[in-house]
């Protein structure tokens, strides 16, 4: 189990809602659709058990691009220390450039890009800087005493948020690919079929 491997392929969105006229209304589907965690640096929501710590990102700032401010498809999961060191910058879509080919996390914390545009981009979100490897840090560390000492930790620490959305209940104006919330965590949950840890 490794919380610091980035997806193996680039990712496809699964949900689809669109028409809502404010911002928050997405939280629970780009929670689901990122699986509860930042898209750049993969804190986790159940690392600090707060959600409100989490921000709604735009992928293209709103200063340049207005008109997707409530644009499903540009909109990303981030904790609040990426979605503040993004501000207004225009970075590579992390979506395409994090992945685990082309990014390596170290045990010791640092993280190193190996392809030309994952460098650029976690150099532009500041993604190897002392926080960051300190935070990773401190989190392997709790990972593998966990792991040996308290497996009730270790799988609160990588398994699933206990408040996983109900999209089944949402009635977003529209939704592209209303088949997508039958493969939601809490549907995989109804179904017995959600892993432990991920
Ligand atoms: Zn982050």
């Amino acid at each position: 189990m490794n919380a610091y491997r980035y997806p193996a392929t680039r990712h496809r969105r699964r949900h689809g809602p669109s028409g809502y006229n404010d911002l928050e209304s997405f939280r629970p589907w780009l929670r689901d659709e990122f699986v509860f965690r930042c898209v750049y640096c993969l804190e986790r929501e159940t690392w600090s058990n707060l959600v409100a710590a989490f921000a709604l990102d735009h992928f293209s700032p709103t200063s340049i691009d207005p008109v997707k401010r409530l644009d499903y498809e540009s909109l990303l999961y981030a904790c609040r220390a990426c979605n503040a060191v993004k501000g207004d910058q225009q970075v590579p879509d992390p979506l395409k450039v994090l992945l685990a080919d082309d990014v390596v996390v170290y045990e010791d914390g640092h993280i190193e890009g190996r392809s030309r545009d994952a460098m650029r981009l976690i150099a532009a979100m500041q993604l190897d800087r002392p926080a960051y490897i300190e935070r990773r840090r401190l989190i392997w560390r709790m990972l593998t005493t966990a792991q040996q000492y308290d497996p009730v930790l270790y799988r609160q620490l990588l398994g699933f948020p206990k408040d996983l959305p109900d999209l089944s209940r949402l009635r977003p104006p529209s939704n592209t690919k209303p088949k997508g919330v039958e493969h939601s965590f809490q549907s995989q949950r109804k179904r017995r079929e959600l892993p432990e840890m991920y």
